[in-house]
């Protein structure tokens, strides 16, 4: 199990104003955190800063936790359902932080009471003088016995993402001869954090597959694709890197697309994962929970519920897209509209941006959009009627998700938000939105924000659908033989996939 830890924008910047004094002595603050287990990846989430009062602690040179401090930092850990961390500064360091035999003994004998009274261990950080922060679990590995395990990496996430990787766990690559025009674009540092970040991208049709094509040759050094569905005619005119071969193979939409990306990939260390679950599904969620990123290429009301509670309780930023095509009468195109935002703590969520209705979601989750009688009754313009995403306004909105992607993770200009942004085809224009979102929305509140695990929200289920389709597919891809010997097709592909595979080794 891999360990993370994440803390929230507002209060990095909180912990720094307090930790990093003007005298340069070291200080301490406990704080909150709240699990999230992906299905590789622990995150301890920091969502509340339990700050010290006068005398809770002694600076001299060095910070020393007093008892009654300590009290009030598991009182209220009790009282929120929330582990504890405790924080400290190395103001003269710079970069991840390793531990003194002080730093170790403090740590190590908090470990118990607070592993006792919240059954979550304790989770210790220490930020550089850089606002670098490094961290660290207190596992419990039998009776009386607590093990240190270093976290892989410290996420900030609000307007912008920050990731800080542990130099022995996670080491900077260096870029090779294919990335020499990205880096002199976007400098070694960016580059560096391209390659070690895990991206998931959920949604394997027309945005997800060029938006994969674009992480692939941007250098991301994991790829995750989650989509349960298969590949199929109807799908080639907008899928990148999709053949009518695929669709005689009865392949599944991210298997096509891992297969794009493997050709694509210009890092030599290049991972990608097809998951053939909807994020709906428990399998996808866990699989989502691991990444650093998610891109939201989804049209449904469910995924996108699914992937907005991520985004808040779970602070992985959601990088999300959407198309809208007008017609009349079906004959002539009108306009079209397409849209990139990011949900993140600090933005707007997608519910009120109105990405999707929250009614819908529980009319999806009951499988009512898969009964004809139920979409026969549907309006014409009714949102799931309508499957415009054509390749032209596909590439247009996955570049404009991909721009997104750029301003939160590297900021040029200083500028990591750009806001909700709206292309509109038929003026030509782009406009953005920066609106808070709505004072009674649940996700950005303190129910939610942070909460991870214990938000209380079950957002997975079945999903027959998707069900369905895996067993389809499987059903048709052992009939495959015969198909194959029918078309004469199948031969050159492997033989294409064969080499590939002997370069790349
Ligand atoms: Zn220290
Ligand atoms: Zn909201």
């Amino acid at each position: 199990m891999i360990h993370s830890a994440v803390l929230l924008e507002d209060l990095h910047r909180e912990a720094a104003a307090h930790l990093l004094r003007r005298d340069g002595q070291e200080d301490v603050t406990f704080a909150l955190w709240h699990p999230s287990q992906g299905r590789d990846r622990r995150s301890s989430i920091v969502n509340e800063l339990v700050l010290p009062h006068d005398g809770d602690r002694l600076v001299h040179g060095n910070a020393e936790v007093m008892p009654q401090y300590v009290e009030r930092a598991l009182a209220e850990a009790l009282a929120r359902g929330a582990g504890v961390a405790l924080m400290h500064a190395h103001p003269l360091g710079s970069g991840w932080q390793g531990m003194s035999s002080d730093d170790r003994d403090t740590e190590a004998s908090l470990g118990p009471s607070a592993f006792g009274a919240t059954g979550l261990p304790l989770l210790g950080m220490t930020m550089a003088g850089d606002e670098t922060v490094a961290a660290r679990l207190w596992v419990r590995s039998g009776p009386r016995r607590y093990q240190r395990r270093e976290c892989e990496s410290v996420r900030v996430i609000g307007q912008r993402l920050q990731v800080f990787f542990e130099p022995r766990l996670r080491p900077a690559p260096t870029a090779g001869r294919t990335q020499v025009r990205s880096v002199a674009a976007w400098g070694p540092t960016a580059q560096a954090m391209f390659a070690r970040l895990r991206v998931g991208v959920v949604g394997a049709g027309n945005v997800g597959s060029i938006v994969a094509e674009i992480l692939a040759r941007t250098g991301i050094g994991d790829i995750r694709l989650i989509d349960f569905d298969s590949l199929e005619v109807l799908n080639l005119d907008r899928t990148l890197g999709a053949t009518r071969l695929d669709v005689l193979l009865a392949r599944s939409k991210v298997e096509t697309a891992a297969r794009a990306v493997r050709r694509s990939a210009v890092s030599r260390s290049q991972r990608v994962e097809a998951i053939e679950f909807s994020v709906a599904e428990s399998d996808g969620f866990r699989a989502a929970l691991d990444c650093d990123v998610l891109f939201s290429c989804v049209d449904r009301p469910w995924p996108r519920a699914v992937l907005n509670l991520m985004a808040y309780a779970h602070a992985i930023p959601v990088i999300d897209g959407g198309i809208l095509v007008r017609t009349i009468k079906g004959e002539r195109m009108r306009g079209a509209e397409w849209v990139a935002q990011v949900a993140a703590p600090t933005r707007r969520c997608l519910e009120c941006v109105g990405q999707y209705d929250p009614g819908l979601v529980s009319a999806e989750r009951e499988g009512y959009f898969d009964r004809p009688s139920y979409i026969a009754g549907l309006p014409e313009d009714h949102p799931i009627k309508r499957n415009e995403n054509v390749f032209i306004f596909g590439v247009a909105d996955a570049s404009l998700e991909a721009l997104q992607f750029l301003s939160l993770a590297v900021a040029p200009g200083g500028i990591s938000n750009v806001g909700a942004q709206t292309y509109t085809a038929a003026a030509g224009c782009l406009s953005s939105d920066y609106s808070p979102c709505l004072s009674t929305c649940l996700y950005s509140g303190p129910d939610i924000l942070g909460r991870g695990d214990h938000s209380g929200l079950v957002v997975t289920g079945r999903h027959e659908t998707a069900e369905q389709t895996r067993e389809t597919r499987r059903r048709e891809q052992r009939r495959l033989p015969k198909r194959i010997l029918r078309s004469g097709a199948g031969i050159g592909d492997r033989i294409i996939e064969l080499l590939e595979r002997r370069v790349a080794n």
